[in-house]
């Protein structure tokens, strides 16, 4: 159903007013604009396919976001902004209809110096390490999709990824330095936010404002090289995971280990995944390789793949000479493991879990034995406030919801954290909320409650009132 805020004569009102701007609502692109990754869950799939909005819009700048700011404000249309559309549950699908504000044309580096560099939005997270290469630094992490996202979509939809066993989470105090946000108003306001006011829009999918430019601490650009290793058994490699991110003195940028049963679905990889193995995939710095190959094999492990840091980076900046190699070896970590599982298996999906640190190792073996006959473990290793353990994006036989559920329920009695992924609403997001008030800073940016409607629930009534 159509709601009233985008009848036709509120949108050509807006398109009157928009004269200039790139605006596209042919059938294909409402179609692309639309969708994110949400079908990587079968439990949204059915509810979300079909969902469009009416009218995508491409800024070139920020003057040309305010002018679409304002205009839907004046009309009174749902406007859900875009970046690189990876999402897992749905937060970029406009559940109203009206505008998708695309802003990956907002894609300067404003500034980069030693340790820290500022970014439109829009900008995307490979374009920005190539620009930042030759100075010698680079984004701290980046999520697997390092070469679809958006810098504004990691911060507004995102978590953690390569990197991330080094520098921790995105929403960790210092990872994001300031982020400039627009409202949504007949006079959009520009916003600059600092310190713990970040996690306000931080992980709120962008329902309480346009992040413009985002502010981020840089890290130094080693030459990483890529390893895989072989091990007997989960237990084996998964100890090999925490003792080498425990390594502070080996510089390294990922650390996923595998459960065997991974190996079937990451075809590409099959030649260096042996027979019922475990294995890791690793990234190292490259004067350390040999430290990180002594400690692969003092723990029982067999490297199987080695690839030198100018291939691997050939490989990840899409300059490969050598068309038969694997990508980068990222992106068969994090939630790219399940995108290669989906394409051999169409029913399998995933969960989210994260293991506590201390008890982490001892909780994997708890939930490979307690899920065995449906979950496949790959772990991701994180260093986070000064503590080394793991989050999972396991794999899942779907056979119902209420199986996912459980997991989840008896996962969180065993004292993991679970953020259930099968859902679009905000507030169910588990541990990946960031407790900070969202719905309080949507009063002021987003004070007629246009944006990305639908994912924060309990302010919608609260706007209507408002505006009664
Ligand atoms: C195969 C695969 C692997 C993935 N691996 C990881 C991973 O390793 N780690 C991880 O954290 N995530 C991962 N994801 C999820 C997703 O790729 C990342 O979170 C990514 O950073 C999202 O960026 P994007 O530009 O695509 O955002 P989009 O999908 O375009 O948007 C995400 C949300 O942010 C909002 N938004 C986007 N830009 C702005 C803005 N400028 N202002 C306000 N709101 C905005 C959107 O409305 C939406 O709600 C993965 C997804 C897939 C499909």
């Amino acid at each position: 159903m159509t709601p009233p805020s985008t009848t036709r004569p509120a949108l050509a009102d807006l398109r009157a007013d928009l004269a200039g701007l790139t605006i596209y609502d042919d059938a294909p692109s409402l179609r692309m604009h639309s969708r994110d990754f949400f079908w990587f869950s079968p439990v949204l799939k059915p509810d979300l396919e079909g969902k469009q909005a009416d009218l995508i819009i491409l800024p070139r700048d920020r003057e040309e976001v305010a002018r679409v700011a304002s205009a839907c404000a004046r009309h009174k249309v749902p406007l859900t902004v875009r970046g690189g559309g990876t999402g897992n549950y749905g937060q970029a699908v406009p559940l109203e209809g009206g505008v998708v504000l695309n802003l990956t044309r907002l894609n300067r580096v404003v500034w980069a110096r030693r340790g820290a560099g500022r970014f439109e939005a829009g900008a995307n997270l490979l374009d920005i390490d190539k620009a930042l290469w030759p100075q010698g630094q680079e984004l701290r992490m980046h999520p697997s999709t390092r070469a679809q996202a958006t810098i504004g979509g990691f911060v507004a939809g995102g978590a953690a990824g390569a990197g991330s066993c080094t520098w921790g989470q995105i929403d960790n105090l210092g990872a994001v330095t300031a982020l400039q946000v627009m409202t949504v108003e007949a006079e959009p306001r520009i916003i600059e936010l600092r310190g713990r006011d970040i996690l306000k829009v931080m992980h709120a999918y962008g329902v309480n404002g346009i992040i413009t430019e985002v502010e981020a601490p840089l890290a130094p650009a080693h030459d990483w090289a890529e390893r895989i290793a072989t091990f007997e058994t989960l237990k084996a490699a998964a100890a090999f995971g925490q003792a080498f991110t425990e390594c502070d003195a080996i510089a390294k940028k990922l650390v996923s280990i595998h459960d065997p049963g991974i190996a079937p679905y990451l075809r590409r990889l099959a030649p260096y995944l042996g027979q019922n193995k475990a294995f890791a995939i690793l990234m190292v710095s490259e004067p350390q390789g040999d430290e990180l190959d002594r400690l692969i094999a003092e723990m029982g492990g067999a490297i199987t793949f080695a690839r030198g840091a100018d291939e691997a980076r050939a490989a990840a900046f899409g300059e490969h000479r050598d068309r038969g190699a694997p990508g980068p070896l990222y992106e068969y970590t994090w939630n790219h493991t399940t995108l290669h599982a989906l394409k051999v298996d169409p029913a399998i999906t995933y969960l989210q879990l994260r293991f506590p640190p201390g008890r982490n190792l001892e909780l994997l073996d708890w939930a490979e034995e307690t899920f065995r006959e449906d979950v496949i473990f790959h772990i991701e290793f994180q260093r986070r406030q000064g503590r080394v353990y793991h989050s999972s994006l396991p794999l899942v036989r779907f056979t119902t919801a209420e199986r996912l559920h459980e997991i989840m329920r008896l996962a969180e009695e065993a004292g993991i954290q679970a953020s259930n992924p099968h859902t679009w609403v905000l507030n169910n997001a588990g541990w990946k909320r960031t407790d900070a008030p969202q719905p309080e800073f949507k009063r002021l940016a987003d004070p007629l409650g246009l944006m990305n409607p639908g994912k924060l629930l309990g302010w919608e009534a609260d706007a209507r009132a408002a505006a009664e």
